[in-house]
């Protein structure tokens, strides 16, 4: 049952209410809860982030991914070099504060450097103007130190969920829990506003594991989030983990915007993206993720052509746009919802910022 307590929610059994709402008033209420302190706290405006899925190669099998390496279905590709700075020139000039480049997950002295010499490069042609995000998986720390010195100044590095053994049933045995959590450490060491964030309703999960991952989140002094519903990928180990997924589409889409609503009412503060799985499951789930307390779009701005490449899990939208369809596009359904998009700005995190 809603009540005034949880819109300052402060223990996890809190945290447990809250996910466990299921009456469509009381919910309506926490996404308003949710977006008022957005507003209050964060600002109105909301912040875009161009994503370059610069390539689809990865070293790594999780069980849910749709470019996962032994998925012989994908065509691989890797954009070149100077067809990602292009496409960071088009952000910059477009208006954006920041990118996001990423990939699949390659460890190696030739991907550490190629991705020093991108980052030097971007710097050079957008004026040291255009803030970089990266999302490249594990490295070394001297590899996070050497991309942060070259201008990367955030990472994302989803944790996907924070129970050990929810974990396992979603990787091989040699994908390690622990590495993730030193690597999100060495990240923070290293300098960067870090990210991470989950998959919400995969099979197994319980709302008190998602009240935990909350937590961890907070334990982890996290800067960023960008979480979004679980959608199975039909190449996948786990394809059928939801047989009746069609029909509990609704209720994943609703906890979706449910565990933003939660993590922004609990970290206050921070930057959430308000995930692109958001509109697989829904035309305007990202809108609706930004009135639920999200603060953060990320437009696709790869090129169209390595678009249907990258999908790491069913139906992903917009895979057939341009970028500007994709900018003009977020512009007008943002402006329906009356929000305002702040251009030329790196929105940064204001957690980050105060702990500077
Ligand atoms: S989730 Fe990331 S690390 Fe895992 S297989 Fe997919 S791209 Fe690779």
């Amino acid at each position: 049952m809603w009540n005034t307590e949880m819109e300052h929610p402060k223990t996890e059994q809190d945290l447990v209410a809250i996910l466990s709402l299921t009456d469509s008033e009381e919910i309506e209420k926490l996404y308003k809860a949710a977006r008022t302190l957005t507003e209050e706290i964060v600002g109105e405006k909301v912040h875009f982030r161009g994503i370059i899925e610069f390539s689809n190669i990865c070293a790594k099998d999780c069980y849910y991914c749709g470019i996962r390496k032994s998925n012989t279905n994908v065509e691989r590709y890797t954009i070149p070099d100077n067809a990602v700075i292009e496409a960071a020139k088009w952000a910059w000039k477009a208006g954006y504060g920041s990118i996001v480049m990423q990939s699949g997950e390659i460890e190696s002295d030739a991907f550490t450097n190629k991705i020093t010499d991108l980052l030097n490069a971007i710097a050079k042609e957008t004026n040291g103007e255009l803030g970089i995000t990266l999302s490249l998986g594990e490295q070394s720390y001297e590899t996070y130190k050497a991309w942060f010195d070259a201008g990367a100044k955030r990472y994302l590095l989803r944790i996907e969920t924070t129970n050990r053994e929810l974990y396992k049933t979603l990787h091989p045995a040699d994908h390690s829990f622990d590495v993730r959590i030193n690597a999100l450490k060495n990240l923070r060491k290293a300098g960067y506003q870090v990210g991470t964030g989950v998959m919400i309703g995969l099979p197994g999960q319980s709302v008190e594991m998602l009240a935990r991952d909350i937590i961890f989140f907070k334990e982890m002094d996290i800067d960023m989030i960008g979480m979004g519903p679980y959608i199975p990928h039909h190449q996948t180990p786990l394809a059928d983990s939801m047989p009746d997924f069609e029909k509990i589409k609704e209720r994943q889409f609703q906890k979706g915007l449910i565990m933003i609503a939660a993590t922004r009412l609990f970290l206050r503060d921070i930057n959430i993206a308000a995930s692109t799985a958001l509109q697989t499951l829904n035309n305007i789930g990202r809108e609706l993720g930004i009135m639920a307390g999200a603060n953060i779009i990320m437009p696709n701005i790869t090129a169209t052509e390595y678009r249907s490449s990258y999908q790491l899990y069913d139906n992903k939208p917009c895979l057939s746009d341009t970028s500007s369809m994709c900018h003009h596009c977020m512009e007008m359904r943002l402006s329906a919802y009356g929000v305002e998009i702040g251009l030329n700005e790196h929105g940064d995190s204001k957690h980050y910022a105060k702990r500077q």
